[in-house]
């Protein structure tokens, strides 16, 4: 059977790379096969040769040194645009090759059958040469096929190992990877739609590899697959692409039929799967992007597929369909998070504005809060809300707390030796606590600046302090022993009952503005606040209501004798030069 060969040099080229065979060492289980056809055919010289933009690159020399020649004028360059043997029988009588680098080096005879992947690109080619002019039998020619198809099996069977789950045994992204740009090359314009099914929840992987080990992924994703299979037929190979998430590409018809398939795949996924013996009940979302094969990038392709499986789990739907302005979000969290480490090395890109904090029953300035603000060279004013919780979940936590406790602790001394400031509120994350030298560092930057302890409070959220992670509680243990006030930031917006929070050695606790926002009328968040206080107060915390925007609230939570009060009916958050006015009154005289 004829093969059809793809004539697309730059897809060609992009198999060819993709092999990743080029300028590699040589490899006896290539040189077998060149040595066996120099002896089957009788030739002193036998090369596989890969037909590179400009060069012909040999991947097996017997009988010859050089390890490549220009590809002009090689007859390679030639035999890969056919499925047949390509014999010159005399190179000078060749009007094509009389004058080329070959024949000058005196080979008269040259026969390469070329070397075809399966998609039907010509890579190069087995060829023997020889110094005599000859001719080549039809079977000899049939044995010079043979050896190429063998040089092709050895190639495929390298570029497998690497392409195929070890767990699974099925094909992972990088072959779905390769698939996909095969795809837009053979039919360009053609619309697919690409469905991840993700299995089960990150937490419930935990879970289930803690209680059935490593045989749980594994068991869940044999068995799953098999059931998508069922589903799918075969309509498309499955990628396996995480753990326990895998890739399926669909056409996409026009009545988006796909969404049916997506709802079916997910019902049947959702009854339960025996693992090791053990129902277990998987928990599966799937995320869908439809897409044209050509327009988009097939990284970009997986990356959506991700997003859209994120999508889903988070928002609790069980189908999430690949959201742009989700991508961009997230996208855009990436970039930030890569400037992160020049910002931090760069002077001027963060700075920290300054919210003052004001006592209620004095009604008189108390302290204040360092809010971070990072003005990005490009992007902008950058607000912490959108940089804070992704940086939460890398490294860049600890140097940007440092960063912080500096900018913020240094301002604090300088500002002490004119007036006393009252106590500033510094933000830190929950990953500092689980520092084992966090509490010795934050003591060592206020020796530093010669700043007492008293002087600054650390401002942890309230999920941040919960759980049992006996590392947490000593890093706040030994704060409280250095004297440093501790608060717990956003209060309300975790689950934690007042009386647990009691094992924390906190002082303050701060009530969320989500609370003090509808105050003036919610009958309901006036009762919650009130008795919060109240409780607060008979376990020993100060309590601080943040967001106060207007009068109305701002005179309950007098009334409700609460502590302190934050928000934009007192003052927003201002720059270390606005703020030192409010600080003014409080001035040490000297
Ligand atoms: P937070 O610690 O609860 O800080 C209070 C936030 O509420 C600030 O937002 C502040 O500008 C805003 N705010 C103050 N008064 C009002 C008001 O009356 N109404 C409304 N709607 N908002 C008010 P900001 O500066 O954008 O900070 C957001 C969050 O980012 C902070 O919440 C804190 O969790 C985090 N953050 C800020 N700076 C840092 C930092 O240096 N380190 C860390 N780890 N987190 C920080
Ligand atoms: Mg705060
Ligand atoms: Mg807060």
């Amino acid at each position: 059977m004829k093969r059809e060969i793809i004539e697309n040099e730059e897809a060609r080229l992009n198999a060819l790379r993709n092999l990743r065979l080029l300028d590699t060492p040589l490899s006896e289980s290539f040189d077998r096969i060149t040595r066996m056809a120099s002896r089957l055919l009788g030739a002193p010289v036998s090369t596989i040769s890969l037909t590179d933009r400009d060069r012909q690159w040999f991947k097996s020399r017997f009988g010859v040194d050089l390890a490549e020649i220009p590809r002009a004028e090689a007859p390679c360059n030639y035999a890969i645009h056919s499925d047949e043997v390509f014999v010159v029988s005399d190179l000078l009588e060749d009007a094509r090759f009389k004058e080329s680098v070959l024949a000058r080096a005196g080979i008269r005879f040259y026969a390469g059958a070329p070397l075809i992947t399966r998609s039907g690109y010509g890579l190069g080619t087995l060829c023997v040469i020889d110094d005599k002019p000859r001719r080549m039998s039809e079977d000899e020619q049939h044995v010079l096929v043979d050896l190429a198809a063998m040089v092709m099996t050895q190639i495929e069977l390298q570029n497998t190992i690497g392409r195929i789950d070890p767990t699974s045994g099925l094909p992972n992204e990088h072959q779905l990877f390769e698939d996909l740009e095969d795809l837009a090359k053979r039919s360009p314009g053609e619309r697919k739609v690409g469905l991840m099914v993700e299995l089960v929840s990150p937490r419930q992987i935990s879970l289930g590899m803690r209680v059935l080990g490593a045989t749980y992924a594994e068991e869940l994703i044999r068995n799953s697959t098999e059931i998508i299979r069922l589903a799918i037929g075969d309509r498309s190979r499955i990628y396996h692409v995480g753990l326990t998430r895998c890739v399926v590409v669909l056409d996409d018809p026009a009545d988006r039929s796909w969404d049916a398939i997506a709802h079916d795949l997910q019902r049947r996924l959702h009854d339960s799967t025996p693992c090791a013996g053990i129902p277990v009940s998987s928990d599966p979302v799937v995320g869908a992007y439809a897409f044209q094969t050509d327009k988009v990038c097939p990284r970009d392709v997986l990356r959506r597929l991700f997003n859209a499986a994120d999508d889903a789990r988070t928002s609790g739907r069980v189908i999430a369909s690949y959201n742009e302005t989700h991508d961009r979000a997230h996208t855009r969290s990436f970039r930030l998070l890569s400037d992160m480490r020049e910002a931090l090395e760069r002077r001027g890109e963060f700075s920290l504005v300054y919210q003052p904090v004001m006592d209620f029953a004095s009604g008189r300035y108390a302290g204040a809060e360092a809010l971070l603000r990072w003005k990005h060279p490009s992007l902008g004013e950058v607000l912490p809300a959108e940089f804070i919780p992704p940086v939460e979940e890398t490294a860049f936590t600890r140097p940007l707390t440092e960063w912080v406790l500096n900018a913020a602790i240094s301002q604090v001394a300088e500002w002490q030796r004119f007036r006393d400031v009252g106590k500033i509120s510094i933000n830190a994350s929950a990953r500092n606590l689980e520092e084992t030298d966090f509490a010795d560092r934050v003591a060592g930057i206020l020796e530093k600046y010669a700043v007492p302890p008293r002087s600054i409070q650390l401002e942890f959220t309230e999920n941040s302090v919960l759980g049992d992670n006996p590392r947490v509680l000593e890093q706040l243990r030994a704060l409280k022993r250095l004297g440093v006030s501790i608060a717990i930031d956003d209060f309300g917006t975790g689950y934690s009952a007042l009386s647990y929070l009691q094992q924390f050695p906190a002082n303050v606790l701060k009530i969320d503005r989500a609370f003090i926002k509808a105050l003036p009328t919610s009958e309901h968040d006036q009762k919650l606040v009130r008795a919060l206080i109240h409780m607060a107060h008979d376990l020993g915390y100060r309590v601080v209501a943040e967001g106060i925007e207007g009068r109305a609230a701002y005179d309950l939570l007098a009334q409700w004798k609460c502590d302190e009060a934050q928000g934009f009916y007192i003052a927003g958050p201002m720059s270390v030069e606005r703020v030192e006015k409010w600080l003014a009154p409080t001035m040490v005289e000297s």
